[in-house]
């Protein structure tokens, strides 16, 4: 069920808009607005749960499956030095949207990124060109 006071759930209706890369009968995946790093992606379920406590088996092993195809597109289409994937829960791990999501981390050496590592909000056109590029590598290939 969505919630109508949910961001994310708003994103999956297509109801405010999102930079997406991927989509399928479970989940979505689109850039995050507030980039750690360029070709920063979150994964998303597209059922409502707030946090990995509640996830439906299904819908979590479905964002895993995305998680893997998204990191090796950004593998591709960023090619970072490395990818985090980082998962919140709860106020003291911060988590600022209650709506389940995986983040796709892309790392450089030395881009001293923490855990907690704030909102900054990124450049439109340079998450859209990231975009593109990411979108472009999982056309290319879904299974490597
Ligand atoms: P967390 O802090 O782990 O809950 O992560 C939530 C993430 O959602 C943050 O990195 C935000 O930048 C991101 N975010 C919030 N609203 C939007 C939005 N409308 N479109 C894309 N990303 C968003
Ligand atoms: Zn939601």
């Amino acid at each position: 069920m969505p919630d109508p006071t949910c961001i994310f759930c708003k994103i999956v209706a297509g109801e405010i808009p999102a930079i997406r890369v991927h989509e399928d009968d479970r989940t979505i995946a689109f850039m995050d607005i507030n980039p750690a790093n360029p070709g920063h992606v979150l994964v998303v379920p597209r059922g409502h749960a707030p946090d990995l406590y509640a996830m439906p088996a299904d819908d979590l092993a479905a964002c895993a499956l995305t998680a893997q195809r998204v990191a090796r597109a950004v593998r591709r289409a960023v090619t970072p030095e490395g990818v985090n994937l980082v998962q919140a829960n709860g106020p003291g791990a911060a988590q600022s949207v209650m709506h389940f999501h995986v983040h796709v981390l892309p790392r450089f050496q030395g881009d001293d990124l923490k855990l907690n590592w704030g909102l900054t909000p990124g450049d439109l056109e340079a998450i859209s060109e990231m975009a593109e590029k990411i979108r472009d590598a999982m056309a290319a290939s879904d299974a490597t």
